[in-house]
């Protein structure tokens, strides 16, 4: 490869960091992921970050490199791309960007990682060459991001689509953030397990078939157990799933009549190879959003995987370099 133009895309999570380099048709290269070393506090990771994109450099001698995206999740300022708070990291108030940009001598971008796949999916993924998507990402919690009329809704403290909380059920359980009865106290995946165990613990005999996967430790249970055990028939997990989508209906269908997308796209581990699933929501959406919000409505699956984060960093930046360059 030679005289490429390259950005490269990071994708900073709370177990691992994902690395590319994007080139201007939107190929990705040299894909490496290093384990998060939390507990080693925020320089470490800042020295990892640097190494790993100095790496990248390396293979690449001939080429000219635009900059750095970094996805990270957490809450970040719009001006200085700062990291305000990140539950996964524990960190508050770190100057992200400006660190990476002082050592690499480029131009560094940082975005919540959400956001980044989101706008990843638009720019070469399932929402490619439309003007108005909304993407719910199901994982661990619920994520999201809009665009609307070609914008990637950024909001004005750069919190816009945090989807997973807006209150579905006045009355429901206690959510992550503080409130109540959220989307993903519903239809995230920790709601999904909680759910499990407290249906378990409320009937033993009900919940064998699931407890059988975790050697009968209630505690052990995650969401794949779920899903496992309702694949396998087992009642309970059934109930479960059942709930899980018709909170997933609820929460996509309101998100439906509030932006008017014209293709809504659900990834992150739940959806992620769940047909089944998406084409639930899918049916469901179209019976409970307004008729005028779903005229043209398309569901589908998002695309670029576990990609999608550092893919969409990379072009993030790339789009903030080129909208610098034009001023
Ligand atoms: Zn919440």
């Amino acid at each position: 490869m030679t005289n490429k133009l390259l950005t490269v895309g990071v994708d900073l999570g709370g177990t691992k960091i994902a690395f590319g380099a994007l080139d201007q048709e939107g190929t990705l290269y040299h894909q490496e992921i290093i384990k998060t070393r939390v507990s080693d506090g925020p320089l470490a990771i800042v020295a990892d970050v640097i190494a790993a994109v100095n790496r990248i450099k390396e293979k690449e001698p001939s080429c000219q490199f635009l900059g750095v995206g970094i996805g990270m999740a957490g809450q970040i300022e719009k001006q200085t791309g700062a990291v305000f708070f990140s539950t996964n990291l524990g960190w508050q108030n770190f100057p992200l960007q400006e660190m990476v940009a002082k050592e690499m001598q480029l131009p560094v971008y940082v975005l919540n990682d959400v956001r980044a796949a989101a706008f990843g999916e638009w720019v070469v993924g399932a929402g490619k060459g439309s003007k108005d998507i909304l993407c719910v990402f199901v994982g661990t919690g619920i994520g999201g991001g809009v665009v609307s009329d070609s914008m990637l809704l950024e909001g004005d403290t750069n919190a816009a689509a945090e989807i997973g909380h807006f209150t579905i059920d006045l009355q429901g359980p206690k959510c992550t953030c503080g409130n109540t009865g959220c989307f993903e106290a519903f239809a995230g995946g920790w709601a999904i397990a909680k759910r499990a165990k407290e249906l378990i613990r409320q009937n033993m005999s009900d919940g064998q078939d699931i407890l059988k996967l975790v050697d009968g430790k209630v505690d052990a249970l995650t969401t794949k157990h779920v899903f496992e055990a309702y694949r396998c028939g087992a009642a309970l997990a059934k109930q479960v799933v059942e709930e899980l989508t018709l909170a997933l209906i609820a929460g996509t269908s309101g998100l439906v009549n509030i932006f008017n997308p014209e293709r809504l796209i659900l990834g992150g581990s739940i959806c992620v190879g769940n047909s089944e699933l998406i084409e639930a929501v899918h049916q469901g959406v179209l019976k409970k959003s307004l008729k005028i919000s779903t005229r043209n409505l398309k569901i589908m699956a998002a695309s670029l995987g576990n990609s999608a984060g550092v893919i969409g960093a990379a072009m993030y930046a790339k789009k903030k370099i080129e909208e610098g360059n034009k001023r």
